[in-house]
C-alpha cells in the first residue's frame, strides 16, 4: 500500500499530466496557492458547479440564484466582522524567513509543558500500580502543579494580549519562553503583526479619491446585501432560499495542500431565510440534505462525515462539517451554518436600511433567521478527483490507472475511436462525433493501436469509447465499452446515444434527492 503523501503526490501529478491542473503562471515558477484549471479541469469544475446548482435552484422552487459582484462597498466587511475579527497574529523568523502564527507558536510551546506533565503521570502511574490516583496526583504532586501553573499562566497572558490587542507583549512573550525558530533554531524574530485574512485593492484612478477596497472573503455577503431586493423582485415568501456560485479571495498565512486550501477560491453557497425559531429544524433538515447530495455521487458512505463545532464563530449558534476523506485524511468539505439574525441585523445597524420581511400570517415584520451552506468548488473538485483515481491490477499481469469520476460529471462522455485510420471508418466515426457533440462532449482519437487509446481514456476518466471497425460498414453496428467495468458491447450505431443518455442523465443522479 502506498502511503498517503505518495497517493497525494499522483493525484497532483495526474491533475497535471492530462489537463485538469497547472500551477498558476508557471512558466514563472508559479505563485504560492493559486492554480489554473487547464481543458479538463475547467470541464469537471463547470459538472460540479452545474450539479450543485441544479440540484439546489432548478430543483427547489423556493430557491433562486444571483451572481452578485466581487467588489463591494467596503462598509459591508465592517458589519460582517471581517474588518475587525478576520485577523491572524504573524510573526517572522528573521534567519529563516519563515513566517509563523505568533499564537500558535506559544500553543505549540504550552503543549510541550503539557506533555512533561503527562509523562510524570505516566512514570508516577508505573511507580503506583493499581494504587494510582490519577486526579490526586495531577492535584498534589509539586512539579505537576509547577508546569500546570505555568503553562494556564502563558495561556492566559497570551489571550489577554490578544484581546487587548498588544502585540508587543505577544513578542515579550515570545521571547520571554525562548520560543526558537524549528527551521533555523534561532531567536531573532520580528515584531507581532495582526494579519488581516482579505486582499486589499483601490477602486478609482487617482491616489487623493481613491476608495479602499476588499477582495470579497465570502460570497454570502452578496447575498445578504441583495436581500430585500430579491425578496421583492421575485415576491417570495419565507422559508426561501437565495443561492450564489463565485470567487471569494483569501490571503491564507499557511496555504498548502494543492487545492484544498488556495488564496483564490470558488465558494457555493445557499442562504435560506427562516423565521426565528425554526432554525433549529432547519439545520437538522438541511444537513440531512446536502449529505444526500453528496451520497448521490456514489464515492462511499465511509468517506463522509459530521463534525459537529463546538467553538462557534461570532455570528452561529449552531455549526457542522461535512467532513470528506482527502488522501491527508478526514477534513472540511462543506459547512452548515445556522447564522442567526446576525448579519442581517448587522447591515441594518450599519446601513440605516430596514431589512426586514413583512409575514403575512403574523402580521408582523421580523429580521428572518439564516441557515447557510457552503461549500468549496476547489475542495469539492479535490473531493472528486482524489477519490476516482485508481490504479488496477488487471487479470493478465498489467495494472491499469483510471479516473473513475461519476459519468455525470466526466469532462468528456465519449470518446468516438475507428480502429483503422483508413478504408472509410474514420469517416463513420466523425460522422457520430458531429451527431453526439449535440448533446455530449466528445472525443476523437485515431492514434495508436487501439488498447492505447482505451488506456488514455481510461486515465482521464472518460466513461464511454465507441469503436468503429469494418463490421460497422456492413452492419451499423458498433463497440461500446465502458470505463469501469471494462465490458464491451455490440451495439447499433443508432442506439449508442441513448446509452450514454442514460448513464449520463442527472435526473438519474439526482432522483433520490
Ligand atoms: P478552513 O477551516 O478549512 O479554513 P473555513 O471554516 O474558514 O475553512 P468557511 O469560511 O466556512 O471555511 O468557508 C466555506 C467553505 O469554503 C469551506 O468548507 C471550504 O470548502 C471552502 N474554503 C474555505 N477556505 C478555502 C480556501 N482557502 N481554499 C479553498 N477552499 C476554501
Amino acid at each position: 500500500m502506498a502511503n498517503q503523501e505518495d497517493i497525494f503526490k499522483k493525484v497532483i501529478s495526474h491533475a497535471k499530466e492530462y489537463g485538469y491542473i497547472f500551477q498558476s503562471s508557471e512558466i514563472y515558477d508559479g505563485l504560492s496557492a493559486v492554480y489554473d484549471y487547464g481543458q479538463n479541469g475547467a470541464e469537471l469544475k463547470k459538472n460540479i458547479r452545474e450539479y450543485w446548482w441544479k440540484a439546489m435552484v432548478q430543483l427547489n422552487d423556493n430557491i433562486v440564484g444571483i451572481d452578485a459582484a466581487i467588489f463591494m462597498h467596503p462598509t459591508t466587511w465592517k458589519a460582517s466582522g471581517h474588518v475587525d475579527a478576520f485577523n491572524d497574529p504573524l510573526i517572522d523568523n528573521k534567519d529563516s524567513k519563515k513566517r509563523y502564527r505568533a499564537d500558535v507558536l506559544v500553543e505549540d510551546h504550552v503543549a510541550k509543558i503539557e506533555a512533561k506533565i503527562d509523562k510524570e503521570v505516566t512514570k508516577a502511574a508505573k511507580r503506583f500500580g493499581d494504587s494510582f490516583d490519577r486526579e490526586q496526583f495531577l492535584t498534589t504532586n509539586q512539579r505537576v502543579l509547577d508546569y500546570q501553573a505555568k503553562a494556564d499562566g502563558i495561556l492566559k497572558r497570551l489571550g489577554r494580549s490578544l484581546e487587548n490587542e498588544d502585540l508587543a507583549d505577544v513578542k515579550a512573550l515570545i521571547e520571554e519562553l525562548g520560543i526558537v525558530c524549528p527551521v533555523s533554531g534561532s531567536k531573532n524574530w520580528t515584531d507581532v503583526k495582526q494579519f488581516n485574512l482579505m486582499f486589499g485593492t483601490k477602486l478609482g484612478a487617482s491616489a487623493e479619491t481613491a476608495t479602499d477596497l476588499y477582495l470579497r472573503p465570502e460570497t454570502a455577503q452578496g447575498i445578504f446585501v441583495n436581500f430585500l431586493n430579491v425578496q421583492k423582485t421575485g415576491r417570495l415568501k419565507i422559508p426561501f432560499g437565495i443561492a450564489q456560485t463565485g470567487k471569494a479571495f483569501r490571503n491564507e498565512i499557511v496555504a498548502r495542500q494543492f487545492i484544498f486550501r488556495m488564496r483564490e477560491f470558488e465558494q457555493m453557497e445557499m442562504q435560506y431565510f427562516i423565521k426565528p425559531g425554526t432554525q433549529k429544524e432547519w439545520y437538522d433538515a438541511w444537513k440531512e440534505k446536502r449529505m444526500k447530495w453528496h451520497l448521490s455521487l456514489g464515492m462511499g458512505k465511509k468517506n463522509y462525515r459530521f463534525h459537529d463545532h463546538e467553538k462557534l464563530a461570532h455570528y452561529a449558534d449552531a455549526a457542522a462539517d461535512i467532513e470528506f476523506k482527502f488522501p491527508f485524511g478526514f477534513r472540511e468539505l462543506e459547512g452548515i451554518h445556522s447564522r442567526t439574525d446576525f448579519d442581517l441585523g448587522s447591515h441594518e445597524e450599519y446601513s440605516g436600511k430596514k431589512l426586514q420581511y413583512f409575514d403575512p400570517e403574523l402580521n408582523e415584520s421580523y429580521v428572518p433567521y439564516v441557515l447557510e451552506t457552503s461549500i468549496g468548488l476547489d475542495r469539492m473538485f479535490l473531493a472528486v478527483f482524489s477519490n476516482s483515481l485508481q490504479e488496477e491490477q488487471l487479470e493478465n499481469n498489467t495494472s491499469r490507472v483510471v479516473l473513475k469520476l461519476p459519468a455525470v460529471l466526466a469532462p468528456t462522455k465519449a470518446a468516438i475511436l475507428p480502429l483503422l485510420k483508413r478504408d472509410g471508418l474514420p469517416e463513420v466515426a466523425q460522422k457520430l462525433v458531429d451527431d453526439l457533440k449535440w448533446d455530449f462532449n466528445v472525443a476523437y482519437d485515431e492514434k495508436d493501436a487501439v488498447g492505447r487509446r482505451y488506456r488514455r481514456q481510461d486515465a482521464v476518466g472518460t466513461p464511454f469509447c465507441v469503436t468503429i471497425d469494418h463490421q460497422t460498414l456492413e452492419d451499423d453496428t458498433v463497440t461500446i465499452r465502458h470505463r469501469d467495468s471494462m465490458e464491451q458491447q455490440r451495439v447499433l450505431l443508432s442506439e449508442v446515444k441513448g446509452i450514454i443518455a442514460k448513464e449520463v442523465d442527472i435526473r438519474e443522479w439526482l432522483k433520490e434527492l
